[in-house]
């Protein structure tokens, strides 16, 4: 444990409280203290039915009621956990009273006048964290956990709090500290081993090293799971954007009508792909217009074209191409499919049509009306959503510094080449360092600050 966090620990030797449960009314409200005061405070509140230990024997769900010394403020269970068989490794108290916002509040404030101070956000992870119970990528996991937002995100956060990542960059960073045992023989014994000997073992190893973290930051499944995956709906107007965006997410979300433009701004929906967000968005129909409100959702349904993860260009299969639609396949590039709707009409274009001017990229008929034939569209997008499950990388945090440990690696990697071992020693120092930020084995308060100012702050 470094000094730094020593310090951390030994002026947060108070005690602190939150309530731990989502703000509103629900059917229970727990409030939780964290700090050598948490059993005396629960003791001096709590009355426990019939003749029990007062602060209940540690680890010991109790019935009892909460008291201001005075009246019953309401009926709880309490709980009492004594240090270290605790979340934050402190003396833990919990408790769980009726979840309205009024009594828990006041419940809340009992803690507080008899001692207690109101935690910050996360910093009963932060406990945890800086009290060695968790490292700092599996403290940001809780939070993942609570903030997940699909399947596939709980996925990755268990994974995380199961340390994976820990796991990954303590094996990763331990076979780096060999590479720069072998570096630091070179640097002290130069005339036992030469540069060109010492520079080539390690080059090869090195380059093993980069290689691995290099495929580890899979920068897609990353803003997959947190983010979703981002596709844009265009075509000019009236060709069934909406009513396609309506039909993928079963519900009257856009305004359906046949005036063209209706849709001039952009809408955006949620749908979920293989337990991934999908975020549809719908824009203007893209075309040359001289009417400026118009133009505002061209431009909008360009840029959302651009920041799309892929695109579906959308054309009415019961007209011919038009002048605009010719125009927008030949500008349709990156990541995408022409999607031909409106099969149930008789039909003046053909998929032919489409492959001659652009023959590689997938094309899929639909009809907006027809629930069952979306499913070809549907497993187009299920593409996108596949990744490896084993993914030890994924938190954008935690990218982020794998990164820059990458960029001081290749750093290294070309300053062996010219059989400079003193300044590759200081890369892979700052990789090092980097590498220490995912774990929080080199986590500076700002970074704490950071991370746990994230978090809600029961939690
Ligand atoms: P947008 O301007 O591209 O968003 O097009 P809309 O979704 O507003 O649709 C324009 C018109 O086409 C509306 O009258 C829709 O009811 C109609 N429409 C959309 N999809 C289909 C379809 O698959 N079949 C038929 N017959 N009509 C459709």
């Amino acid at each position: 444990m470094t000094a730094k966090r020593e310090t951390d620990m030994t002026y947060r030797q108070d005690t602190i409280a939150a309530i731990a449960t989502a703000p509103g009314n629900g059917g229970i409200g727990i409030i939780r203290m964290s700090g050598p005061e948490a059993g005396q405070i629960l003791s001096r509140i709590f009355v426990p039915a019939g003749r029990e230990d007062n602060p209940p024997a540690s680890h010991r769900m109790t019935y009892g009621r909460i008291t201001d010394g005075t009246e019953t403020v309401d009926e709880c269970m309490a709980v009492f956990m004594q240090a270290p068989r605790s979340y934050t490794r402190e003396d833990v108290a919990e408790i769980q009273i009726h979840g309205g916002s009024f009594v828990v509040n006041r419940v809340l404030e009992l803690c507080l006048k008899e001692g207690a101070r109101l935690a910050e956000a996360g910093e009963f992870t932060r406990r945890a964290f800086l009290n060695g119970r968790v490292d700092l990528s599996r403290a940001e996991a809780v939070m993942e956990l609570i903030t997940a937002r699909g399947e596939q995100a709980r996925r990755a956060a268990v994974r995380q709090l199961d340390g994976g990542a820990s796991s990954f960059i303590s094996g990763f960073s331990d076979r780096l500290a060999d590479l720069q045992a072998g570096l630091a023989a070179c640097i002290d014994y130069p005339e036992e081993i030469t540069d060109e000997e010492g520079a080539g073992a390690l080059k090869e190893g090195l380059e093993d090293l980069t290689n691995r973290l290099e495929s580890a930051i899979d920068e897609h499944a990353s803003r997959l799971i947190h983010q979703g995956l981002r596709i844009a709906l265009i075509g000019r107007p009236n060709v069934g954007k909406s009513s396609l965006l309506n039909a993928l997410l079963g519900e009257e979300r856009a305004i359906v009508t046949n005036i063209p433009g209706t849709t001039r701004d952009t809408v955006q929906g949620e749908m979920t792909v293989r337990g991934f967000r999908v975020l549809l968005n719908d824009t203007a129909g893209i075309h040359e217009t001289a009417d400026p409100v118009e133009k505002i959702g061209v431009e909008r349904s360009e840029k959302a074209r651009k920041e799309a993860d892929a695109s579906l260009l959308i054309l009415d299969g019961s007209e011919p191409l038009t002048e605009t639609d010719r125009e927008l396949l030949a500008r349709f590039s990156g990541e995408g499919a022409v999607v031909i709707n409106k099969t149930d009409l008789p039909q003046s274009l053909r998929e032919e049509d489409v492959r001659k001017i652009l023959p590689h990229t997938e094309c899929i008929t639909v009809c907006a009306n027809d629930p069952d034939s979306l499913k070809p569209l549907i497993r187009y997008l299920e593409k996108f959503t596949e990744i490896s499950d084993q993914l030890a990388l994924t938190q954008p945090r935690h990218l982020d510094a794998a990164r820059r440990a990458l960029k001081h690696m290749k750093d290294a990697l070309e300053t062996l080449d010219s059989f400079t071992p003193d300044v590759a020693a200081t890369d892979l120092q700052a990789a090092q360092a980097a590498l220490g930020e995912i774990t929080g084995e080199n986590a500076d308060e700002k970074l704490l600050d950071r991370v746990f100012s994230g978090f809600c702050v029961g939690k």
